[in-house]
């Protein structure tokens, strides 16, 4: 056993990049297995903070305070990967990384994510580099419209993002985007969003989730249902798909990989996302292990958790959105007991921030997503009949 194979075992201190909802939901998994949980990230009183042990609250380029961060852990994970790439290896030098700086390289530009994949030989939409209003003219020409322009870094939920429709929205939707590198895709005429979060052990074990069934508002995942609707060709080809992943990037950790389903039963990636994913927060209800255990288990090297699911799920978000008109009406969930309810602790709703979601279990996904939306409909009802 090497020591990068050697388990690491409870009573370990396991360090996150990034202090979000994913890192809490991480950190609480962590606890519950005995772990001691140290985050980082430039805010304070956050999310992950205040459940971790230790938050360390510095910029992202303070390499003494990375350091620190690193000596007091045993292995770093991140929630966020778009942290600056010297932030990895201020890291490296002092404790393990998982995945690996070169994962979160790849993941942190669009264009080399997509071109990584494509050299695997992976399903990717026709993509371009652009760097000028010129070269966007003429790829649109190439690869026609409609089109979409995202910026090669930074973008996340749609943002940095544009649909040309016209050649002649060419100049105006490349100033919009205010870049000097970006990636024009085809527009996928796709039938269903899915998408599969994984997850392998430096000893190279892997355990895959079902896929989910993603659908976005304002490009915001909005719900998701597992099983997803899939013929068992199509579901094997996106785990088949999935687990190439992993092999290819050598990937030790969790990870999702976003993808098309189109009309003709094809599948083509999206995005990867190099940690759990919004769409698997279904599964601390609904599976016999949570995406947020397994990325615990996976970075310290022991066995996975079991996939298996109990019963078909639907998870709804609950968007800053739903504080408009004051505090929503959590009492009527607690009088739900279909509904679990997650909160992740933000003073603050803005508009399209995630502040929570809902999980529901059924029968079937439709019955479960019927469920959970009435129950978030109940929120912010203006009486309880409004939900009958
Ligand atoms: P992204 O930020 O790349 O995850 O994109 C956000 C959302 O925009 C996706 O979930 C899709 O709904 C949509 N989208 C992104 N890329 C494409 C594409 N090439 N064709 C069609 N829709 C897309």
């Amino acid at each position: 056993m090497t020591a990068d194979t050697k388990p690491i075992l409870p009573g370990a201190t396991l360090g996150v990049l990034g202090s979000g909802q994913l890192g809490r939901m991480f950190a609480i998994a962590g606890a519950q297995m005995g772990y001691h949980i140290h985050v980082y990230s430039p805010d304070r009183n956050t999310p992950a903070g205040e459940l971790a042990v230790r938050e360390f609250s510095a910029p992202y380029e303070d390499e003494d305070a990375l350091t620190e961060f690193a000596k007091s852990v045993d292995v770093v994970t991140f929630e966020f990967e778009n942290v600056p790439s010297a932030v990895s290896t201020a890291i490296g030098n002092h404790s393990r990384i998982r995945p690996s700086a070169s994962v979160l390289n790849i993941s942190q530009n669009r264009l080399r994510e997509k071109g990584t994949l494509r050299d695997a030989g992976l399903p990717v939409p026709e993509f371009r580099a652009i760097t000028t209003a010129a070269e966007l003219q003429s790829a649109v020409e190439e690869l026609g419209t409609p089109g979409v322009i995202k910026t090669a870094s930074s973008g996340y939920d749609g943002k940095g993002q544009a649909v040309i429709r016209r050649n002649s929205d060419c100049p105006a939707v490349w100033n919009s985007l205010n870049t000097d590198e970006a990636i024009l895709e085809q527009y996928v005429d796709f039938e269903r969003e899915v998408s599969v979060v994984g997850a392998r052990t430096p000893q190279g074990d892997f355990a895959v989730y079902r896929p989910f069934d993603n659908t976005h508002e304002n490009h915001i995942l909005d719900v998701t249902l597992c099983p997803a609707a899939l013929t068992l060709q199509v579901e094997n080809r996106a785990i088949e798909i999935t687990r190439t992943v992993f092999e290819k990037l050598d990937v030790i950790g969790v990870l999702c990989v976003e993808m098309f389903v189109t009309r003709t039963g094809d599948l083509l990636i999206n995005e990867l996302a190099p940690r759990p994913h919004n769409s698997g927060h279904l599964t601390i209800n609904a599976h016999k292990t949570s995406q947020f255990e397994q990325q615990v288990r996976a970075i310290c090297g022991l066995p996975l958790g079991s996939t298996d699911q109990l019963a078909p799920a639907a998870m709804v978000n609950l968007l800053g959105d739903l504080w408009n008109k004051g505090e929503p009406a959590w009492d009527r969930l607690s009088a739900n007991p279909s509904a679990n309810l997650h909160l992740y602790g933000k003073s603050a709703a803005r508009p399209g921030r995630k502040m929570g979601h809902i999980t529901t279990l059924a029968d079937s996904t439709s019955a479960a997503a019927d469920i959970a939306l009435r129950a978030r409909h109940s929120l912010t009802a203006e009486t309880q009949t409004d939900t009958a």
